[in-house]
């Protein structure tokens, strides 16, 4: 799609950036005269549907990909799918039932802000006032398919709804949840209007993260243990998000002290009871490690951690396996537990003797960490050689496939007294040579958004599309070779299971992959061999040429498709087309007629069975020269 396309409508005003694509389609109704949202279907259903949004709202306005890329949020069914609109947030922290807005930046700017789509997001930082879901006039949370660009569907003005002041605190959420917005989809660099009311301890944090502690606030601190923070109802809703945030308001006024005062208030009705104490806050601790994987927000269960220890001294609170869950320690917890100082541990980093991993904060600022698995090696390990179960804990795949890397060249086995013959399961491996193999493949930069959709990860890779050891193989090499990036890693994972790529990236590949391996789809051998697609289908369909089901699809599901060696054996006793032309040194037309007129009978064709072209068996052919190397598509 180009910008120079005539456009469908007669107004398209530009796409601004913070706005979201349902506020635009609104704004492109309104300014084409059309009252609602339901202008869209109707004039795509006539004008035919393309498959993406981008290419929809281009049909309609002329715009270009980059101008429509400044619209953020999903977009109305009829216009298609938006990848990636979620910007790795959990569906639950996206609120797109209904409208929410300022009237001020309404009435000023013209235009529906995609950060109004937050759930958590419930204040404007630019006019320090409430944000409005319900109409003033009849009392709905107002509707996007309902309604025009600035009024209710009972005719109520949008704009002129009253304003309601936010408190400082409120106002220094919703700047630091616009700032932490802006930074995800790219706009960092717009005008931040800076409240007086931030919270120190969530400016570090990137916006999945920060959504992530202040829903845990809401979810856990106010509905206590047991609920699951995902069903609470009606969670798009102001009333139901505002208590949210007074809690996580409240708590980090005074970081700690407020967090300790809540324990304590909660845990006081069970105060005697000690066994119902330790169910109640054991809850709470398995809570915090689920929700909390991420290492920039581990520094709340720690703190849990710490003052139910201080604080009630018994042991059998705090189950160790929740903290040994974490693949990823704090600096100061591993220095601790090797009793090293902070900086002696740098240097171990450094050296490749321990995993180190890094998370990038909001501001940049670097937050180092280290692997658990890496620290428990080196506290055992003083020699730095780690035996095959050791490195299977390291890198999280079976011994078979680290002797398979191993025998590849892409891990270095060592053995103990050199010279000897040692048997590979004798195998001894450096563990700096472990760390470095894992640090080449981007191992130590924890991704902040590894729950969006357009990353895969090297399990589902290895468990959903690529079984067997030749594909782990293949995959791996892949990997190590660059020819699959590797954007970063998992936090809740360890070892090669946690690295993320490109979902998109790994497809292209994965398809490059499958026709390496000789096996193609129906559209794909007929593109290979340069025959029209339904001739190729009707040639199947008849017997003609082999299909085999293989299971080269997602979850392996088997898909059917044509090995090459079978097309190779049709191109070889079949010809048609071009090629049957070029042999008579006729058209193509004027071949096949010769040949019918002569009696020489073909296997398919227009006037035999309907099907779209003539093909013949070489064979028969008089004089026939032989096997013809057919035309090849390209891929
Ligand atoms: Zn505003
Ligand atoms: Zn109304």
């Amino acid at each position: 799609m180009n910008t120079f396309t005539t456009p469908i409508l007669v107004v398209h005003p530009k796409p601004t950036d913070t706005e979201s694509t349902l506020g635009y389609c609104l704004r492109l109704g309104e300014a084409n005269g059309f009252r609602h949202m339901k202008w869209l279907s109707a004039i795509l259903t006539k004008c035919g549907t393309l498959s993406t949004s981008v290419d929809n709202l281009a049909l309609l306005t002329g715009h270009g990909p980059q101008e429509l890329s400044l619209l953020g949020g999903p977009a109305p069914a009829a216009l298609g799918p938006v990848p990636n609109w979620r910007l790795g947030l959990k569906v639950t922290y996206w609120n797109h039932g209904h409208r929410r807005w300022c009237p001020l930046c309404l009435r000023q700017q013209g235009i529906w802000k995609t950060e109004w789509m937050l759930a958590l997001q419930i204040a404007c930082p630019l006019h320090k006032i409430l944000l409005h879901e319900h109409c003033l006039g009849c009392g709905i949370l107002v509707p996007w398919y309902r309604g025009s660009m600035f009024h209710c569907p009972c005719g109520a003005d949008l704009c002129r709804s009253p304003t309601a002041p936010a408190t400082s605190q409120l106002l220094g959420i919703a700047s630091q949840l616009s700032a932490a917005f802006h930074l995800a989809t790219g706009q960092s660099n717009m005008p931040q209007t800076r409240a007086t009311g931030t919270f120190p301890l969530l400016e570090p944090l990137h916006l999945p993260q920060l959504c992530d502690l202040l829903w845990l606030f809401g979810a856990y601190a106010l509905h206590r243990p047991g609920i699951k923070p995902q069903k609470i109802p009606n969670h798009g809703q102001m009333s139901v998000i505002l208590p949210f945030l007074s809690m996580a308001m409240h708590v980090l006024n005074n970081w700690p002290h407020h967090f300790h005062q809540l324990l304590n208030e909660y845990t006081h009705p069970v105060e005697g009871q000690t066994a119902s104490l330790r169910v109640y806050l054991r809850q709470l601790h398995q809570a915090l490690a689920k929700l909390l994987v991420h290492p920039d927000l581990q520094f709340l269960r720690q703190e849990f951690e710490c003052y139910v220890h201080t604080r009630w001294q018994d042991k059998l609170i705090l189950k160790p396996e929740l903290r040994a869950a974490h693949p990823i320690m704090s600096a100061t917890e591993a220095a601790k537990v090797l009793k090293i100082p902070i900086r002696t541990l740098h240097h171990l980093i450094a050296v490749g003797a321990l995993k180190g991993c890094q998370t990038i904060g909001a501001h940049g600022k670097t937050n180092w960490l280290v692997e658990r698995v890496s620290v428990e090696l080196f506290s055992r390990q003083k020699h730095g050689l780690l035996n095959l179960a050791q490195v299977e804990s390291l890198l999280r795949v079976t011994q078979k496939r680290i002797r398979l890397l191993t025998e590849h060249g892409l891990l270095k086995a060592v053995s103990k007294e050199t010279g000897a013959v040692v048997n590979s399961r004798q195998w001894l491996f450096h563990h700096a040579d472990i760390n470095t193999f894992l640090e080449q493949l981007s191992h130590g930069s924890v991704s902040a958004t590894p729950e969006c959709a357009q990353l895969v990860s090297f399990w589902e890779i290895t468990k959903r599309w690529m079984q067997g050891d030749d594909a782990f193989l293949a995959v791996t090499q892949a990997l190590c070779s660059g020819e699959l990036q590797v954007l970063g890693r998992s936090p809740a994972d360890s070892g090669l299971r946690a690295l993320l790529i490109s979902r998109e990236t790994f497809k292209a590949w994965h398809q490059k992959y499958r026709l390496s391996r000789g096996f193609f789809t129906i559209p794909e051998a007929a593109r290979h061999i340069g025959m029209n697609k339904n001739l190729f289908y009707h040639l199947v369909n008849t017997g003609h040429v082999s299909t085999h089901m293989e299971p080269f699809g997602y979850e392996n599901k088997k898909i059917t498709g044509v090995r090459l060696d079978d097309l190779e054996r049709f191109t070889r006793d079949y010809v048609w087309g071009r090629n049957l032309g070029r042999l008579l040194g006729l058209s193509e037309h004027a071949a096949s007629s010769a040949l019918l007129s002569r009696g020489i009978p073909p296997i398919c064709g227009p006037t035999l069975d309907g099907s779209e072209g003539y093909v013949f068996r070489l064979e028969d052919i008089p004089n026939s020269p032989g096997p013809i190397t057919p035309l090849r598509g390209h891929f």
